[in-house]
């Protein structure tokens, strides 16, 4: 158990540091235990100062890193859903996918497809799942956006499956309308105008498809 207020002393204690003397600190005056309760302390905080990440990409609390650069880092889950999980996160503190700015959107990509081969590598695994949670309702445990790299095996007991909702054609073609005209709505305020005609040849093509479908 952790004593709370033994945790407090010592918080107390690293508040009165300077920033690098914070760091080192970090390491040596708490229990394994009370790093624990901290984290998950963290976990649950929605302040970016607080944030478990944000703390691991700055090198305040020791994670077994397997990639860092200036803009992302990489770690062993240590959670794991099989050895060799890891997250990969920009340093930057965001919340949710959409808030990342485009111009890291592409390195973050590239980071993916070279850590998921390492992963793969190093694993011998026999396929990888690369997974993204966005908000507590889509099992986002901690709040700053992070990727999932998960080497599987056959027979691994991980359930990543779900039962099928019932859906009629007409529900299909009134979301998919929903989402191409929110689509092009985002699109239009970020995309060059060729990408906005691209995306509404794309709808044309849907409408065709459609109409071709209705002929008996
Ligand atoms: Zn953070």
């Amino acid at each position: 158990m952790v004593n709370k207020a033994e945790l407090e002393q010592k918080l107390k204690k690293l508040a009165g540091l300077s920033p690098e003397a914070q760091a080192k600190a970090v390491k040596t005056l708490f229990t394994s235990e009370e790093l624990k309760f901290l984290q998950q302390q963290a976990m649950h905080s929605k302040q970016p100062g607080k944030c478990i990440f944000c703390a691991i990409a700055k090198g305040e609390i020791r994670a077994k890193i397997v990639y860092d650069d200036a803009h992302f880092s990489a770690f062993l889950d240590i959670n794991p859903a099989n050895p060799g999980h890891i997250l990969v996160i920009p340093k930057q503190h965001y919340e949710v996918l959409p808030q990342i700015p485009d111009e890291l959107l592409g390195a973050y990509m590239k980071l993916l497809k070279i850590l998921a081969a390492a992963v793969f590598e190093a694993t011998q695994a026999q396929g990888v799942n690369i997974i993204q949670n966005n908000g507590a309702v889509a099992g986002q445990a901690v709040p700053h956006v992070h990727i999932h790299i998960i080497p599987r095996f056959e027979n691994d007991g991980i359930k990543l499956n779900w039962d099928a909702k019932k859906v009629t054609d007409k529900q299909l073609e009134n979301i998919q309308s929903r989402i191409v005209a929110a689509a092009q709505k985002l699109a239009a305020d970020k995309a060059p105008k060729k990408e906005v005609d691209e995306l509404k040849k794309s709808k044309t093509k849907i409408e065709k498809i459609k109409l071709k479908k209705r002929k008996p």
